[in-house]
């Protein structure tokens, strides 16, 4: 698997430009949703109250104000509907080219746009399947007391199936 993380950066974080989110507690209350996708789970908070499934999750919701949540598991293959793909001018931070994105139907719960990784240029279209694809990016630098530790963070995309 390609690591499409932000290796050009490797030993400089830049906090600018940097397309991936702080992940551990002490900076993100939904920092679960990380730690499931290490498990290879795709997950969002349910509103006990209300029954809303919003994505990404929250830690409020968003329909009702309740904070009365549960994190679920969503589907982790899904249904392309529409293809659209970056042969060249790839932005700062995304790898090698192509950028191919997917609108996808993850069976009826959700339609999202998302990265598809492991994909040559041409290569999808509507109607097939995706599924999860869990990947490392560069670490973030967190103090604590006078150290300073690398934080492990992953992603996610989703890949063909193949
Ligand atoms: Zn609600």
């Amino acid at each position: 698997m390609s690591t499409p993380g932000i290796s050009i950066l490797d030993g400089k974080y830049m906090v600018t430009m940097d397309l991936f989110p702080q992940q551990s507690k002490e900076f993100n209350q939904i920092y679960k949703f990380y730690e499931y996708l290490k498990e290879g789970r795709f997950t969002t908070t349910k509103c006990k109250d209300c029954g809303s499934e919003p994505f990404p999750p929250r830690v409020m919701c968003p329909d009702c104000y309740s904070t009365n949540v549960e994190w679920i598991d969503w589907p982790t293959i899904g249904t392309v509907i529409d293809v659209t793909e970056e042969a060249v001018g790839v932005p700062l931070g995304f790898g090698k080219p192509p950028l191919v994105h997917a609108l996808v139907d993850l069976d009826g719960k959700k339609t999202f746009f998302v990265r598809i990784i492991n994909c040559k240029t041409g290569e999808l279209k509507s109607g097939d399947k995706v599924k999860l694809a869990v990947f490392d990016v560069d670490p973030v630098p967190q103090e604590f007391g006078r150290e300073v530790i690398n934080i492990p963070r992953v992603f996610y995309a989703f890949e063909p199936v193949k």
